[in-house]
């Protein structure tokens, strides 16, 4: 059975203060929920935090802690950038590659985020890839391509084995903080499109294992229905993992 992963990509929101209540609301009240054992929880603070969302939640084994970025070298001069190294040495376990802010106000190309994807790869990290297609994008019905293109160059050269360490959230850039959400049909038609294109590239049962997030406006009350899916593996969320009762209701969703 897959997994059934929610994560919460905080951005660049909180202080440490506010970082530390954060994490131990989560903590307690997932300790009154029922998590199944397919079921895990992401936490992707700002690289500050890492550490102490790392500690606070290393003895809980369904959650673990994403770092929301990293350098696509290993070392070097290369002021106010952060290595997969540094950021495996925390002990944070997944890394978020390609999000459409760092595609879209950092320039960030597919070729570049292939590079990335090598170290986080090479570091032990397990990327969270993110991939989607712009309003205009979808408006042309050329949507399925824009994410096959994403995928082919930042993803489809790595072998059988690492695929099969990739998590794949599917953001539609017009659904990120705007409060419209896909509909469940377009987020399942999507997630059906990239698992057929997993099969093809790869084969079907790298498909099937494949752990496929749906981002963009999911919050409380719409997340039931997009995890219903039968494609779609959870969420990446933004805003809404911020509110300790939101994050959470989102996690009970499945
Ligand atoms: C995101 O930033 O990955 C995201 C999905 O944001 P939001 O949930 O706020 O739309």
């Amino acid at each position: 059975m897959r997994k059934k992963i929610v994560a919460g990509n905080w951005k660049m929101n909180k202080n440490y203060n506010d970082a530390c209540s954060l994490i131990s609301g989560i903590i307690d009240e997932l300790r009154k929920s029922t998590i199944s054992k397919e079921q895990q929880i992401i936490l992707a603070p700002p690289f500050p935090f890492l550490q102490v969302a790392v500690s606070r939640t290393e003895e809980i084994e369904y959650i673990s802690v994403a770092a929301q970025n990293c350098h696509s070298e290993e070392k070097g001069a290369f002021t106010g950038e952060v290595s997969a190294q540094m950021i495996r040495s925390t002990g944070t376990e997944y890394v978020i590659i390609g999000h459409s802010e760092r595609r879209n106000i950092f320039k960030e190309s597919n070729e570049f985020l292939s590079k990335k994807i090598d170290i986080v790869m090479k570091n032990g990290l397990f990327p969270i890839f993110c991939c989607g297609e712009l309003l205009p994008e979808r408006e042309k019905g050329n949507h399925f391509a824009v994410v096959k293109n994403q995928l082919d160059e930042s993803l489809f050269h790595l072998s059988e084995k690492e695929i099969g360490n990739v998590i794949i959230a599917y953001e539609p850039v017009w659904a990120i903080g705007t409060g419209v959400n896909a509909t469940s049909e377009q987020a399942q038609e999507m997630h059906a499109y990239i698992r057929k294109l997993i099969s093809e590239k790869y084969n079907q049962q790298i498909a099937d294992r494949s752990v496929l997030l749906y981002g963009g406006s999911c919050n409380a009350k719409n997340a039931k229905e997009l995890f219903a899916n039968p494609d779609v593996d959870g969420g990446l969320i933004g805003g809404a993992s911020l509110i300790t009762q939101d994050f959470v209701t989102i996690v009970n969703s499945f």
